[in-house]
């Protein structure tokens, strides 16, 4: 399937609104545009609701009444730690940092619906089907979705397993439309890295940005198929550009002549381990003195040239992973 001629330039006119709303929100614009473009029924994100994002709401709603859209945010806001505990619900008025739900629907109840259902899914992860059925999620990979659902009231819990792993612990094989362990195009985490109906989505999510963002479309594009990811969960990740060579699907080594440090749960989440988080930064660092990294499924080894220069057992076989997609054609 692709545009037809009125939906490119419904797109090429309407695209400017839709970035606006990413620049006043840091909402995916790639997000808004597969709602505005009606090829998913609603989105919804959590936010900082800080003073200026209250002071924006109106002009918001304005550009997404003009987008043909609804904007719904929650009744309350949310302190979101990991791993300890999913949300801490505090009122819209608490003087908290915190973050707010924003749902965007073309259907006001859908809006309305889309941050109701967020709200529950975070407070009971039985909710997650019918917010990721809402949301338009394929349903091979909601019920992948209902799987990665921990019991609440786990201490490990923050909503989800690490579900990236997850989906590579399924897989023989990784297409790069998929790779969530670079950068996400795709709202939901894949039930496998080779699950069609998500490609099918990347290949859609690819054909409007082309209309609108060609530029866009091509970084990203270099990014899912160039980089391999040192990768611990969806917000701490090290990207590394080189020659890779697979061992087996999450390990291998790679000779690396860039990276691109990409460790936020610190900004991320409101309580964090910051044990973990520096040693995340520590192999950062030694990184920029290596040009080699291996990782097997016990160790994390950094070599420069002939020398290894550092190695540290892994806690867990999957995290971290080294990982590349091996299917780039397409
Ligand atoms: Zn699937």
């Amino acid at each position: 399937m692709s545009l037809n001629k009125t939906q490119k330039i419904n797109l090429i006119q309407n695209y400017p609104k839709i970035a606006s709303i990413t620049k006043f929100t840091t909402i995916s614009t790639i997000e808004i545009m597969m709602t505005f473009m009606g090829f998913k029924p609603a989105m919804a994100e959590t936010i900082f609701y800080t003073t200026e994002l209250k002071n924006n709401l109106n002009k918001i709603k304005e550009l997404a009444r003009q987008l043909g859209l609804y904007l719904a945010i929650s009744k309350y806001k949310y302190i979101i730690n990991s791993p300890q505990g999913i949300f801490e619900e505090i009122p819209l008025t608490s003087k908290k940092m915190a973050k707010i739900i924003l749902a965007l629907a073309k259907n006001k109840t859908k809006a309305q619906m889309a941050a109701d259902y967020y709200h529950d899914k975070m407070l009971n992860s039985k909710y997650g089907y019918k917010f990721g059925k809402l949301m338009g999620y394929p349903e091979c990979c909601l019920k992948f979705g209902n799987y990665l659902n921990n019991n609440n009231r786990d201490p490990n819990n923050f909503g989800f397993k690490n579900p990236a792993i997850e989906s590579l612990k399924r897989s023989t094989h990784f297409t790069w439309q998929l790779n969530v362990f670079a950068t996400s195009i795709l709202s939901h985490f894949p039930c496998s890295l080779t699950c069609q109906k998500s490609i099918d989505y990347a290949n859609k999510v690819f054909e409007c940005l082309a209309v609108a963002d060609s530029n866009h479309a091509e970084s990203l594009k270099k990014q899912l198929t160039e980089a391999t990811s040192l990768y611990w969960s969806c917000v701490d990740k090290i990207l590394l550009y080189g020659d890779f060579k697979q061992y087996a699907l999450g390990f291998g080594e790679i000779r690396y002549n860039t990276k691109d440090v990409q460790i936020h749960s610190d900004s991320y989440y409101q309580k964090v381990n910051l044990n973990k988080i520096n040693e995340m930064k520590k192999i950062a660092t030694i990184l920029s003195r290596g040009n080699k990294l291996i990782v097997d499924d016990k160790n994390l080894t950094i070599y420069y040239n002939k020398n290894k220069i550092f190695q540290r057992a892994k806690d867990h076989k999957y995290v971290p992973v080294l990982v590349k997609p091996d299917i780039i054609s397409k």
